[in-house]
């Protein structure tokens, strides 16, 4: 047998201001086996990348077990506007959303409306729920999918992306179409970060004995700017509508061990609308080809880095699709790479996440480079003990020996800043090429490299190949 009833309703600017996410409760009875759910609004966007006029309003659905911020323990999941249906069921469900027992109880289908037009939004919402058995499904597991098992050779910069969508949300392609990607670019590791829902970690698991790491990852997508968080086998909440409840994120990330990042900081990022910017370990700097703005993200980093917050630089190409999937943008997986040193012998999702987490990494533009290496001796005995990402104290009245090593940037000038501001600019003349300097750093608090280039003809504008993170130092 089958039940359906709808919901429908008209919101206002006014109403959206006060409350970003309107819950629409319903009861499902005992021997439920499935649940359908369509849903239509007035005048969706409907110029490409969310441009122009409409209004744009999403979707997910929570069960009985509850709906609280930010342990969300009754998440059934999300597609954002990706999707106009999609199911549940105890086998299967639509990607984004977790299949498992349909438990008998109070459920609620959540709203997010992300932009309403000054003349408000109608919304229609119809749930079907039809009979069945759960046929021995196990409830939607607490703690999620195992870590990923692939191993890769360490001692060395390992190369990756941190920052994809698949059909979970709202990329083109197969989980495991893109790990297959970054397998044949060489990638070392990739990280899975689809909008606001977990459903994808377990095909990571399942991808498993590919030859590159895969990190579990979510793309917190809040209506004051997108964060990455990485490492965690669960949902991480979204539905931050203030600097308070980010804050809660935050601690909610740290405390279970995950990475947290900023995402592309800049005017078409969608920008980052929070005035909360320290907490943070990590910053995309780099999202996409360096074109699209990231002057833009370098330049609030750089802000962040004045004023003595010591937040790690990471790049993310933000990849929605790949052949063969239909084109949505230029670039794929790898523009830009993230390159991170690890020591140890062998290499798996928690030796990556840690060389992140120390910030012993480097961004190019893609997975064959530039490379960009910066290091010092801070006590002159000719070893360059210091990575990018350590912190050094600078000797009293004895500068500090620095040497940045560039591979594969022949024809592009070399910056080193300090605190900022430009204390050598150098053009590098051979693909191999190393630069030595002493600086004075006392009373410093950090240096780093960058590697500056035109983009093919002059009139396309300088842009940076390579950005390496900073060496800390015990300044002012
Ligand atoms: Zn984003
Ligand atoms: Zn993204």
């Amino acid at each position: 047998m089958r039940t359906a009833f709808s919901f429908e309703g008209f919101v206002t600017p006014w109403e959206v201001r006060r409350q970003r996410y309107l819950y629409l409760p319903f009861t499902v009875p005992p021997g439920t086996g499935r649940i359908d759910v369509s849903y239509q609004f007035d005048e969706p966007v409907t110029a490409p990348l969310g441009m122009g006029p409409g209004n744009n309003v999403d979707i997910g659905i929570f069960d009985p077990r509850g709906l609280d911020f930010p342990e969300a323990p009754g998440f059934r999941g999300w597609s954002g506007s990706a999707r106009r249906e999609f199911f549940i069921a105890p086998h299967e469900a639509t990607p984004g959303y977790i299949a498992g027992p349909l438990l008998p109880g109070r459920w609620h289908i959540v709203l997010g409306f992300e932009r309403v037009q000054e003349s408000g939004v109608g919304y229609r919402v119809r749930v079907s729920l039809e009979e069945g058995r759960d046929g021995g499904a196990t409830p939607p597991a607490e703690g999620g999918s195992p870590p990923c098992r692939a191993r890769v050779k360490g001692g060395r910069f390992l190369r990756g992306d941190l920052h994809c969508h698949s059909v979970h949300s709202d990329g083109l392609n197969t989980v495991e179409e893109l790990a297959r990607d970054a397998v044949a670019k060489g990638l070392d590791f990739l990280a899975v970060t689809d909008h606001n829902t977990c459903t994808h970690h377990r095909e990571l698991e399942r991808l498993s004995h590919l030859p590159t790491v895969l990190i579990p990852g979510e793309e917190v997508t809040t209506y004051w700017g997108h964060a990455n968080a990485w490492g965690l086998r669960r949902l991480v909440d979204f539905r931050c509508t203030d600097e308070e409840s980010m804050r809660a994120l935050q601690r909610f990330v740290r405390e279970r061990g995950g990475l947290f990042s900023i995402n592309h900081p800049k005017c078409i990022g969608p920008p980052w609308l929070f005035d909360l910017w320290d907490g943070f370990p990590c910053m995309e700097v780099w999202q996409a080809p360096w074109r699209f703005h990231n002057w833009d993200s370098l330049e609030r980093w750089e802000t962040l880095l004045q004023r003595g917050l010591r937040v790690v630089a990471v790049g993310g190409s933000d990849t929605h699709s790949i052949p063969p999937a239909r084109p949505l943008h230029p670039h794929g997986l790898g523009n830009p790479t993230t390159w991170a040193y690890v020591p140890e012998a062998e290499a798996g999702e928690e030796e990556v996440l840690a060389a992140i987490r120390r910030g012993h990494v480097f961004i190019s533009a893609g997975p064959e480079g530039p490379r960009l290496v910066l290091q010092a001796d801070t006590d002159g005995d000719g070893r360059f003990e210091a990575l990018m990402g350590d912190s050094i104290v600078p000797p009293e009245g004895r500068p500090v020996r620095v040497r940045a090593a560039v591979e594969g940037g022949a024809g592009h000038r070399l910056w080193l800043l300090r605190d900022g501001v430009p204390v050598a600019i150098v053009p590098v003349e051979r693909d191999s090429y190393v630069f030595e300097t002493e600086l004075d750093m006392a009373g410093s608090r950090y240096l780093r490299a960058e590697l500056r280039g035109w983009r093919g003809r002059l009139e396309r504008g300088e842009v940076v190949w390579a950005l390496s993170n900073p060496i800390w130092a015990a300044g002012a």
